[in-house]
């Protein structure tokens, strides 16, 4: 059993005052393999009272230092990538090839995407080109809290730690409890990299404990929260009786718009295996296809193929695959939403309820496409968070709209065909934070975020930094 109980605090590493041992368990053999502890107050308020002493000298250190200690984190990050992706893969079941090219890398991609906003960012200007006494000037918003999820770890973790320390804040990170040992990983980077102390501490726990603690303390300034809408409403809650910043990057039902002047095949595939893709456990997963009636029945025989190709097998086996979901709740929450969809009367066209053959142990689960859902199924408007597709046909373009934008959420949105003006049009309706068009990428360092219950706010590269950064304007200072 590895024991990773030690809070990173002050920069060292602390055993726990008041915690309490928790169990990591891999979800594709259902065993415990490590025990973290989960921080109490005197862990939280220790890890707090660090980050706060060390503001004051962080925040007045220049750009170009704070880029000097990025840069030293980036190296530090890719000397041990590989150990990186293996310590996802085990802790929430991402397959080890997927958990190279995309867990583990995307660490690194948002760590230069934030060096090259640090270059070219200006933090001190007049209010309009040219006025002389009237000065803009952003600086560091003081002590901020990260929270994390357990579904792209380093991706999010990355998100915040970079953009926090780009800003000259310092911070205290509480990972998911659920998939914690990348955190303690990235801890030893940091440490690694040689940052003061106090600037970086990770104190690990769950959302009542410390995640509560750290939401409603006063010495924290800015909370940033991703995770499920349930735990971003609470901390909101929480965080205004000091009047925190609060940024959240939520849940989503994305829809994904397929015209009939496209290449169906192509595009239906595409979407279906991105819904499958990381085993459905991404917030900005394609879950809802709606197709145009004259390709609806070839779309539907193609999302079911594609289904039925997709191949479960175990993380740790090189492959493109896809591995367990998280944990034996994500399991039964899973299973739950499939019966509820055959419940409810839409068609299951691939897939279904318990695991795939050959696989009995672990939270492995099929692929699943459900055909003629309505908007009004559950499977349509709850986010499932597993492989888990729903698909309904529309007649015209302003019912495809209308439909796509038919939920409390507002994260992501996908768009099939073969015109630049039908996808131009659609895009401004589309009531979401990131419109992808015929399977198109999204460069590195672009705002990631949602409208509507998706969140509040935008990570990554420039808008991810101003998260972390509060206006001051300055007038009176004219001549040198
Ligand atoms: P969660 O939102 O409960 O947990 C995410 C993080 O928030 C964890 O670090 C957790 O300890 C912390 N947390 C929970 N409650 C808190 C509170 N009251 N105060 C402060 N911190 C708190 O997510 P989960 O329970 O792991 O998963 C539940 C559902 O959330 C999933 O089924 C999925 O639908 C959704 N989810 C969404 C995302 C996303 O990226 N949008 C990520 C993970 C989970």
């Amino acid at each position: 059993m590895i024991d990773k109980r030690n809070f990173y605090i002050n920069g060292a590493w602390v055993a726990p005052i008041d915690g309490a041992d928790f169990p990591v368990i891999n979800p594709a053999t259902e065993e415990a393999y490590a025990v973290i502890s989960l921080g109490g107050t005197v862990d939280a308020e220790a890890a707090i009272t660090a980050a706060h002493r060390a503001f004051p000298t962080w925040s007045m250190t220049t750009p170009q230092e704070r880029a000097g200690y990025l840069k030293a984190l980036l190296a530090a990050y890719e000397a041990k990538s590989n150990e990186m992706a293996t310590s996802i893969s085990t802790e929430m079941g991402a397959p080890i090839d997927m958990s190279i090219a995309e867990q583990a890398s995307a660490g690194k991609s948002h760590l230069k995407a934030f060096l090259r906003a640090l270059d070219s960012f200006e933090w001190s200007k007049p209010i309009r080109p040219g006025m002389e006494g009237q000065d803009l000037v952003h600086e560091a918003a003081g002590v901020a809290a990260l929270i994390t999820p357990w579904n792209w770890p380093m991706n999010q973790v990355v998100l915040k730690v970079g953009a926090a320390l780009a800003a000259g804040c310092t911070m205290v990170l509480k990972p998911s409890e659920i998939a914690p040992m990348s955190s303690v990983l990235f801890a030893e980077m940091v440490h690694e990299a040689g940052l003061p102390a106090g600037v970086f501490n990770m104190v690990n726990g769950d959302g009542d404990g410390v995640g509560t603690i750290l939401s409603s303390h006063p010495n924290i300034d800015v909370v940033s929260f991703t995770g499920s809408t349930r735990a971003g409403i609470l901390i909101s809650k929480a965080a205004a009786n000091t009047v925190k910043t609060v940024s959240l990057e939520l849940g989503g039902k994305s829809p994904n718009l397929v015209f009939d002047d496209t290449n169906i095949q192509a595009a239906v595939s595409r979407g279906a295996s991105f819904c499958f893709a990381n085993t459905g456990q991404s917030c900005n997963a394609a879950t809802r296809m709606l197709v145009e009636r004259s390709a609806y029945e070839k779309a539907v025989e193609v999302a079911a193929a594609t289904a039925e190709a997709t191949k479960v097998d175990i993380p740790s086996k090189r492959g493109d695959h896809i591995g367990p979901l998280v944990s034996e709740a994500q399991f039964n929450k899973v299973q739950s939403l499939i019966q509820t969809g055959i419940d409810e009367g839409a068609r299951i066209v691939a897939g279904g309820v318990g695991r795939p053959e050959g696989l009995n142990r672990g939270w492995f689960v099929k692929p699943t496409v459900f055909a003629d859902a309505r908007p009004d199924m559950t499977i349509m408007r709850e986010e499932i968070f597993g492989p888990v597709l729903a698909m309904m046909p529309f007649d015209t373009e302003e019912e495809a709209i209308e439909l796509a934008n038919d939920t409390p959420y507002g994260l992501a949105a996908y768009i099939q065909t073969g015109s630049n003006e039908r996808a131009r049009r659609v895009a401004a309706r589309l009531r979401a934070g990131m419109i992808q068009v015929n399977g198109s990428g999204r460069a590195s360092g672009s705002p990631f975020g949602g409208f509507k219950q998706s969140g509040v706010g935008r990570e990554g590269g420039v808008w991810g930094i101003e998260e972390f950064l509060e206006i001051k304007s300055i007038s009176g200072i004219v001549g040198d």
